[in-house]
């Protein structure tokens, strides 16, 4: 699991996340759901180790995480305005990690050929990014992410930026990636249809503190409080 224990986090002074602690289970996909500025995205970069809490803890696997570098914690993210290697073709890029880990060529190609056919991109491997649809460049993304093999898949609304049906197809088929893979997973976004349609857990959380943790069901059916009620109510 992942144990986010009292997680602090200002800037300046404004507090950002409020003593927030978090149990993410093993193998499961799990929502950071909440309206904007409630600090998810603060949390997934704390877990990432991109950004360093004030007080607090992270364990990974065990593992006391808090004071070590993302490279470190065996975790892929996945930001919504991912960042491709322009110059590099869609396998180069998925190949990335791999080639910087010097890993042996014939591994690495087989290792890139089981991940484009996972996310299905096997016939666009000599392409470049640019020639790819918003939604094709996030499952690379994907696929280069899950290619290290990390512990931990964090993904930061990366779907966010595309129009709504292309986003609704892709969390379909994120949630069935994860039940292939069942890589630990903890997803950021705003949207509750999103959050309920395909996470085993979702963690909602608003002005810097965790208002709920529970399957959909749970938080659907018996709503913690006013926010959490009103926030998952009106389902469009
Ligand atoms: P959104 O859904 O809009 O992405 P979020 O829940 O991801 O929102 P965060 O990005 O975690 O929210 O931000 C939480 C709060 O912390 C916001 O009020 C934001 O303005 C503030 N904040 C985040 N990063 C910084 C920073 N580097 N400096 C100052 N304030 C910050
Ligand atoms: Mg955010």
């Amino acid at each position: 699991s992942i144990e986010v224990v009292e997680i602090g986090k200002r800037f300046g002074d404004f507090v950002a996340l409020d003593d927030v602690s978090v149990s993410i289970p093993t193998g499961q996909l799990t929502a950071l759901l909440g309206p904007s500025g409630g600090g998810k995205s603060t949390l997934l970069r704390i877990i990432a180790g991109l950004e360093s809490a004030d007080s607090g803890r992270v364990e990974i696997e065990g593992v006391d995480a808090t004071r070590l570098p993302p490279q470190k914690r065996n975790v892929g993210f996945v930001f919504q305005h991912y960042a491709a290697f322009k110059h590099l073709s869609v396998r180069r890029n998925v190949a990335f990690g791999l080639e910087i880990r010097k890993r042996p060529k014939a591994e690495i190609r087989a290792k890139v050929d089981e991940l484009l056919a996972l996310v299905h991109l096997e016939q666009f491997a000599d392409r470049l990014p640019s020639q790819l649809s918003g939604g094709q460049r996030q499952r690379m993304a994907l696929a280069r992410a899950l290619a290290v093999e990390p512990t931990v898949l964090l993904l930061d609304e990366p779907f966010g930026a595309l129009d709504a049906k292309v986003r609704k197809e892709l969390r379909d088929w994120l949630r069935r990636l994860h039940d292939e893979v069942h890589v630990t997973t903890v997803f950021v976004t705003h949207d509750q249809e999103e959050a309920l349609e395909v996470s085993d857990k979702i963690v909602v959380i608003n002005e810097g503190r965790v208002e709920q943790i529970g399957t959909p069901d749970e938080l659907y059916d018996k709503p913690a409080n006013d926010f959490v009620m009103r926030f998952l109510g009106p389902v469009t």
